[in-house]
């Protein structure tokens, strides 16, 4: 009965605040935990909706959440946010002035703040500790949490201290939260934070609504272009190895009229911080950066990634394109790689002194580029966990997009034989476009000087374009059927590839795609991309909790963005910007493009159907409902057809 109580509580809350009508998977056990005194530990991926499983709590209980959170400059946006939801909520940090800095602290004192934001380091000084002591607090919130571990990859120094929370605040409840899920910084944050018996949240890291697709890189600019093309006035990051490529592509990509911005380390702190802030507040959508950009952008509506080369992990991998629809969209993420990358972060390596690890994470991705497989599963899997579904309907692989050798065995088995056959001894070898040309049969000069020529597999694949074969070279590297090696990356054959010449193993091989096939892909995937936005792949996070048992099946939710005005929504999307404009916030904070979305499907026209649309709550009701339900009444006086057929219907 009490819990039956307490949920209605929450879902009217929800409502009231948020405007949303549903929780998102884990988000009800990690609130009920909160409401029930547990601590615990939320592990969410990015997009996940982390802050609603704090800040709602912080709402239905007595006294003042204090959410330690390592970005000033990401505090100001959130706490904007929660007050444009009519929440009282507040930051101290360094950025503000002292007259400023005073007016909240007497709000504290007044007890009128609900959610403190706040750097670990202001927390723990003897005046905050004893602000926080003189007022009635309900519980602290680490955001973040992986900051806290070196196993973390953005460790802060901090964090460290945050155990003695604990020593100064006994009996206030702490709660973690991250998207990193490694089992080392789980056990990390556990201890560091003195956790006694917490609740673990650990939500499948799978993205289902972003899509995957993996190729090798050939002409990176028309690659970029192909892709920008099929997302015009839509907001993206392209992400490059080194800074001399952002800069490179970035002028190359102005050029050519597709405007963007660059960013990497190189740029003064004014021109980065400058290109952040105009990608952040909708000034311009195109971002070209290296992996310096990321931590910090809370823009939600980012519908593309793409990486002009490989990224050094996984673990990166799946954060960098994790930034990609924020808001539970259907978003895009494209990785061009070359065999080169991996040397190139071979190279990087050298001066780590975790060597081997980063070896090993480094030859995990080139396997993920490399062998033609679901990608989603690939990173349910890698992340120790279970992936329901044979098919994913949101990659390359899965779409059909990837076209697989005939007879892998037989070309895998004549590349390694021919490797095997040119080598002279144990150590010396030839390198991947040396064998190409041999099993072409192109009678190069260096092949002459060798006598290759009558090697008994010269021109084994006559047949296959040299590019081809240099393809299947690749992908037979990154299976681990063959090493590169030594100064010259010569070709050598490891105990899989030996397993492979006996015919024990069956390689997964793909063919190079054609001009003629690559245009009919993208013809297709234009297609389908229109199809997701109709309610197909991922949309919204269904109900899903797969480490308690496989993925469910992607249900396809036909809902209200099935009919999306497109010319109302540039409409409403140009009423956000002035509005933003005006009020100093980043749009999304005013209405995500979901919310606007509903707005250009459903048309409503009086505040009772604009209270239903989603993201619309008490406050935002009541100062955004007239701007934007003039700008729909307007179109559809231009328009009298415009009317919706649902708003006809009732
Ligand atoms: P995270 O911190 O996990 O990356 P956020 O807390 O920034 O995610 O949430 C991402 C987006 O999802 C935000 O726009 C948020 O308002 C939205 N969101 C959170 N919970 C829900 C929900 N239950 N229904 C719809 N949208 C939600």
């Amino acid at each position: 009965m009490k819990n039956k109580h307490i949920s209605k509580e929450m879902y009217a809350c929800l409502k009231r605040y948020w405007g949303y009508e549903q929780f998102r998977p884990w988000q009800e056990d990690a609130i009920l935990a909160i409401l029930d005194e547990r601590e615990t530990l939320t592990i969410l991926p990015t997009g996940g909706g982390k802050s609603l499983c704090f800040q709602l709590p912080a709402m239905l209980k007595d006294g003042m959440a204090v959410v330690i959170s390592p970005l000033i400059s990401l505090m100001k946006d959130q706490v904007d946010g929660l007050k444009d939801m009519g929440i009282s909520a507040e930051c101290l940090n360094s950025s503000q002035g002292p007259a400023q800095q005073s007016s909240v602290i007497g709000r504290i004192r007044n007890q009128e703040v609900k959610l403190l934001y706040i750097s670990p380091e202001r927390l723990l000084t003897q005046e905050t500790i004893e602000l926080l002591r003189s007022t009635d607090l309900s519980f602290f919130v680490i955001d973040e949490a992986h900051c806290i571990s070196h196993w973390g990859h953005d460790f802060r120094d901090e964090y460290r201290h945050l155990g003695a929370i604990k020593d100064n605040f006994p009996g206030i409840n702490i709660h973690a939260f991250t998207a990193t899920a490694t089992k080392e910084v789980q056990a990390d944050i556990l201890t560091q934070l003195r956790f006694d018996s917490p609740q673990l949240n650990i939500a499948s890291v799978d993205r289902p609504n972003l899509a995957y697709r993996v190729m090798p890189r050939s002409n990176i600019i028309s690659q970029i272009t192909g892709v920008l093309e099929k997302h015009p006035k839509e907001a993206g990051i392209i992400y490059c190895l080194r800074r001399s490529d952002v800069d490179d592509i970035s002028g190359r990509l102005n050029k050519l009229g597709f405007k963007n911005l660059p960013y990497h380390a190189g740029l003064s702190d004014v021109e980065r911080h400058l290109n952040q802030d105009q990608f952040i507040r909708e000034e311009v959508n195109i971002i070209v950066a290296t992996v310096a950009f990321g931590m910090g952008i809370d823009r939600k509506d980012i519908r593309f990634v793409i990486h002009a080369a490989m990224p050094k992990s996984i673990e990166h991998y799946h954060q960098e394109t994790g930034r990609a629809g924020r808001d539970g969209l259907p978003s895009y993420c494209y990785m061009f790689y070359g065999g080169g990358d991996f040397g190139v972060w071979n190279f990087f390596s050298k001066q780590s002194a975790n060597r081997d690890v980063m070896l090993n994470k480094l030859r995990i991705m080139y396997n993920f580029c490399t062998q033609p497989q679901c990608r989603h599963k690939v990173f349910v899997n890698y992340f120790g966990q279970e992936y329901g579904q044979s098919t994913c309907q949101a990659c390359d692989y899965c779409l059909g997009e990837v076209d697989m050798v005939d007879d892998p065995v037989g070309v895998g088995q004549k590349i390694l034989n021919c490797i095997d056959s040119v080598k002279c001894g144990d150590d010396r070898s030839f390198g991947a476009g040396y064998v190409a040309n041999v099993l072409k049969g192109n009678p190069t000069s260096q092949i002459a000087r060798w006598g290759h020529q009558g090697n008994p597999n010269f021109a084994a694949m006559s047949s296959e374009t040299l590019a081809s074969i240099r393809y299947s070279i690749e992908q037979l590297i990154g299976q681990g059927y063959l090493s590169r090696q030594g100064e010259y990356d010569t070709l050598f054959l490891t105990d899989q590839g030996k397993r492979l010449l006996n015919g024990e193993i069956t390689p997964i091989l793909a063919k190079p795609l054609v001009a003629a096939r690559k245009k009919e892909i993208s013809i297709r995937q234009k297609a389908r991309k229109a199809q997701d936005w109709a309610g197909g792949f991922g949309y919204g996070f269904g109900n899903r909790k797969p480490n308690h048992g496989p993925v469910a099946n992607r249900k396809p939710n036909h809902g209200p963005l099935a009919c999306v005005d497109e010319k109302l929504f540039e409409l409403l999307r140009e009423k956000r910007a002035e509005l933003a404009r005006k009020q100093g916030v980043p749009a999304y904070i005013i209405f995500g493009d979901r919310s606007l979305k509903d707005m250009a499907s459903v048309k409503p026209t009086t505040s009772e159907a604009f209270f239903g649309v989603f993201g619309v709550g008490e406050h935002k009701l009541k100062i955004y409902a007239k701007p934007f339900i003039d700008v729909i009444k307007q179109y559809s006086k231009k328009l009298p057809s415009a009317i919706s057929p649902f708003l006809k219907k009732y």
